[in-house]
């Protein structure tokens, strides 16, 4: 027999009237492109998402219409985020860090109708915007007062104008909750770019599990900071977390260099902050080198590429903020695992805890994973033996948009490309990307370890381990490293550091030096095009 409960769907809708009706005096604050600061409270979100959506119908725009944009976090691109989706039509975040040929393929995939950017992404629109004879309106999130004069735009619209003519009396409608809320296309580090199309259910449920304690922890007395853009997989979900919870949201628009998030971490006493390893980079150099601290972050979640060793430990031992190492993809929401201590493994030593927090952690519950073997035979969880990651769970991707194939799953779970270990408590630990590992002889050489290694050399900047072509061996790890500024190490040095710390057959055969590593639009190293670089780099 059915229970007997209501079956109200669960919309995106829902958290933003949520978090007016509970927490509307909270405040969001955004750097804006325009230069300052501006601030609100969730009933103006709620307002102005209500004449958004308004302007969104006077535009013409279709019930479930795709409506794009190239935007960095701020207030007006968190109005798109709720007034699009809660419509019915869905978010489609572009990536300005694309090239404009791959933005174009990406929006036209898509079929996009209109496309809302922020002033400083108005070269990249200028460059696409006659190409894309489906987007019906283009606008600029603006005021009057600094459109820009382009011809290159046809019709450019100014967003404060189309709201201001816009009634703010809007009803949510009751959309059934499989329906698509928004789109994110994967970055691309693994060939074309695929879309995600998530559905009002999966985002809310996914809000939920990202919100718990031993996940990302966030409640109405946090400050969240989202480094993370929100057009990479939607801030892993932070903006909705906020409405959710009842967070204050500062949000640090085009303002993402060491110095500028600094002063909006101390200004708005921000408790909560998450982004990709590079960016911390950038912060902890700023942090230091001006002998600043941090007086109210606690919290750091870093993910989207594995935290080295050396920035977990500057955080928690120099600045006393706390790491939460996650791990996820866009095909995941993307949250698929938080590395949460269990009680029992907070008195630890400090070595062994940290050992374990290094790991990716445990699948947040509605994520179900396991480890296979190059068989497809399911791996023990002894945390050694390392196989392809699977997952599956209800805000997991079941196919890509406008996939003709038979869509990605495997007997209903969805390989994700990366090579794992899971230890008995059920901790995660990546251990590679199926295509970075580094083949040896017919054993696997896992190239994070190597990596971060490298990475706790103080002279050490960046290093990025790639295999390369070996004639015995198949292949055999290079090390390719950026120095710190002033900093000197030779190859002997760096090759001798790894005495000890690791396998002897796993220690690199050489060394490269170089001046920068190329970074992938979401702040990934691109070890595809390293990969290239070095094809034909002779080993000693
Ligand atoms: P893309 O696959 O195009 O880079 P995503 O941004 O979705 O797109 O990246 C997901 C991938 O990022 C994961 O499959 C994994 O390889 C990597 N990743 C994410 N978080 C971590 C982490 N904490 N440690 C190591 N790798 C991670």
């Amino acid at each position: 027999m059915n229970g007997l409960m209501m079956g109200q769907p669960l919309l995106v809708s829902a958290l933003l009237t949520h978090a007016q009706r509970h927490h509307g005096e909270q405040e969001i604050v955004s750097r804006r492109v325009e230069g300052d600061i501006h601030r609100y409270r969730f009933v103006d979100l709620a307002r102005r998402s209500r004449q958004l959506a308004n302007a969104l119908r006077q535009l013409g725009l279709g019930d479930d219409d795709r409506v794009a944009t190239l935007a960095w976090n701020g207030y007006r691109h968190l109005e798109l985020y709720y007034a699009v989706s809660g419509s019915g039509r869905v978010l489609h975040t572009l990536n300005p860090r694309l090239h404009p040929d791959q933005l174009r393929w990406i929006a036209e995939h898509a079929q996009d109708r209109a496309l809302f950017f922020d002033l400083s992404f108005l070269p990249q629109v200028e460059a696409i915007a006659s190409l894309l004879p489906g987007i019906k309106a283009f606008v600029a999130m603006t005021d009057r007062a600094h459109m820009p004069a382009t011809s290159k735009v046809p019709g450019l619209l100014c967003y404060e104008e189309l709201l201001a003519d816009a009634s703010d009396t809007f009803e949510w409608p009751a959309l059934d909750e499989q329906r698509a809320s928004s789109l994110c296309y994967t970055s691309g580090t693994t060939g074309n770019p695929k879309g995600v199309l998530y559905s009002h259910r999966s985002t809310v449920l996914h809000t939920w599990a990202a919100a718990l304690p031993d996940s990302l922890n966030c409640s109405s007395r946090d400050a969240i900071l989202p480094v993370v853009p929100m057009f990479h997989v939607n801030a892993w979900g932070l903006p909705y977390v906020a409405c959710m919870v009842g967070a204050k949201l500062v949000l640090p628009g085009p303002g993402l260099d060491g110095k500028s998030l600094h002063e909006l971490f101390e200004a708005e006493q921000v408790t909560l902050s998450a982004g990709v390893p590079t960016v911390w980079q950038g912060l902890l150099n700023h942090v230091d080198a001006n002998k600043l601290t941090f007086s109210s972050m606690r919290r750091t979640i870093i993910g989207g590429a594995a935290c080295p060793p050396a920035m977990m430990k500057a955080f928690q031992e120099r600045h006393e903020v706390q790491v939460l190492h996650a791990w996820g993809m866009t095909e995941l929401s993307p949250v698929g695992t938080v590395c949460a201590l269990k009680g029992r493994q907070l008195d630890l030593p400090d070595g062994e805890r940290a050992a374990i927090q290094l790991k990716q952690g445990r699948a947040v519950f509605g994520v179900d994973m396991k480890i296979v073997g190059a068989d497809g035979a399911e791996l023990p969880w002894d945390g050694r033996q390392s196989g392809e990651l699977m997952v599956r769970g209800p805000w997991i991707v079941a196919r890509y948009l406008n996939d003709e194939g038979a869509g990605p799953l495997v007997d209903g779970w969805f390989p994700t490309g990366d090579v794992a270990t899971i230890d008995a408590d059920g901790f995660m630990q990546i251990t590679d990307r199926s295509k970075d590992v580094i083949k040896s002889g017919g054993e696997w050489i896992g190239s994070i370890d190597l990596e971060n290694i490298a990475m706790s050399h103080p002279a050490v900047a960046m290093a990025a381990c790639i295999g390369v072509a070996h004639p015995k061996w198949d292949e055999r790890p290079l090390l390719v490293v950026v120095r710190k500024p002033g900093a000197s190490v030779t190859r002997e040095e760096l090759l001798a550091f790894y005495e000890g710390k690791i396998a002897k057959w796993w220690t690199p055969d050489d060394v490269a030096f170089v001046d920068g590593i190329p970074l992938g639009a979401t702040g990934k190293m691109l070890k595809n095009k390293l990969r290239d670089t070095f094809k034909d780099h002779r080993l000693p």
